[in-house]
């Protein structure tokens, strides 16, 4: 029999018969209406539906961005109905995608790639959208933010499968980073560091460089992007962010290196070890990222969040449940290469480079 190779997209509502036993009716009829917008959506995106059982759809496309732009459409025009206060609990469809290939018979289609279409979906939260790691990989859009929930073992299915939660919402306003740019907004807040005792402090391979602390972390994250694996040599950097006010080198300064067109890096000059790291741009940061292995107590300041997933190593597997996002999701990287006129994410990585290079050979030309 002749196999094709489909993106397969499973959707099915959640709890399903526990809203049917709470309000047969009603939950029929919703279950009526997203039936039908989910097909209007397939359609409109070149896929095709292959079948309705009960609850659930089955479709295919040829291509896996319309796989996942057709489910995040759906998911989106699901979550924006208003809910009628007498039309009880609102159903929810979980949707999974993969892609695999499919045997064709009797108008219907085969194969562990639907299999597994059918065991992501289970994984998604009621509203969400999971797919595995091959349709990521396929993805053409740079606008999704994803979670990588690991390897999954499902029934019947030989290999683990590697499974990533598309989030939908807009992240931007979220971001972890607002946060951060939030607490460091009014300068006043630091006006009473300089005195206090230090709550933690770091130094440098050599001792040279040696910081104290005075005030508690703004934030913690780490970040997989190409410039801060060269910048520290090591897979991730993680930091953690304090006010400028805050940090106090008690013997020697560090000496500074532009990184690139928006942030710099300190470093001892007897040993080299990275010290700090500041964004320049718009405006110089009034905080500084300091690598949190270079503290006396870096258990103490667990990041929270992983940022420049794209650039993940993949045999640096870090299993945790955190946040992770894209460098073009960074509302502060829109910002800072904006202002030195890039705003489009593709020009940051060479534009990094190239200038960082240029200027250096100013410094040294001047
Ligand atoms: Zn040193
Ligand atoms: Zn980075």
């Amino acid at each position: 029999m002749k196999r094709q190779l489909s993106a397969i997209l499973y959707a099915d509502v959640a709890g399903y018969s526990r809203l049917t036993g709470q309000n047969e009716e009603q939950t029929h009829q919703q279950l009526n209406t997203g039936l039908n917008l989910l097909s209007e959506i397939i359609t409109a995106h070149d896929g095709s539906k292959v079948h309705e059982a009960g609850d659930a759809i089955l479709a295919e496309f040829s291509s896996a961005t319309e796989a996942v732009d057709t489910a995040v459409e759906f998911q989106k025009q699901m979550a924006s109905r208003d809910s009628d206060p007498g039309a009880g609990e609102l159903i929810e469809f979980r949707i999974g995608v993969n892609i695999g290939e499919v045997i064709r018979d009797r108008g219907d289609i085969y194969g562990d790639g639907v299999n597994i279409a059918a065991r992501i979906q289970e994984v998604a939260p009621p509203g969400g959208l999971c797919v595995s790691s091959v349709v990521l990989e396929q993805l053409s859009s740079k606008d999704y933010n994803y979670d990588d929930l690991g390897y999954r073992n499902f029934k019947n299915i030989e290999r683990p499968v590697h499974v990533y939660e598309i989030r939908l919402p807009d992240l931007s306003e979220h971001h972890p980073m607002k946060a951060i740019e939030t607490r460091v907004q009014g300068q006043p807040l630091f006006d009473d560091a300089i005195d206090k005792p230090p709550i933690t402090a770091g130094h440098c391979s050599c001792g040279s460089v040696t910081l104290e602390v005075t005030q508690e972390s703004l934030g913690t994250g780490f970040c997989h992007c190409k410039i801060c694996r060269r910048c520290t040599g090591a897979p991730v950097f993680a930091w953690a962010a304090f006010p400028i006010e805050a940090v106090k080198f008690t013997r020697d300064k560090p000496k500074y290196y532009r990184l690139s067109l928006i942030a710099e890096k300190g470093f001892c000059k007897k040993c080299g070890s990275l010290v700090v790291w500041r964004g320049l741009k718009p405006e110089p940061a009034n905080y500084f990222a300091v690598p949190t292995a270079i503290l006396d107590n870096p258990e103490d300041y667990a990041p929270t969040w992983h940022g420049g997933i794209e650039s993940q190593i993949p045999w640096l597997q870090i299993h945790d449940d955190l946040p992770r996002t894209r460098c073009t999701e960074s509302p502060f990287l829109k910002k800072s290469w904006g202002s030195v006129g890039a705003s489009d994410p593709d020009e940051w990585i060479s534009l990094e480079y190239e200038k960082a290079k240029q200027l250096d050979d100013d410094s040294a030309s001047s």
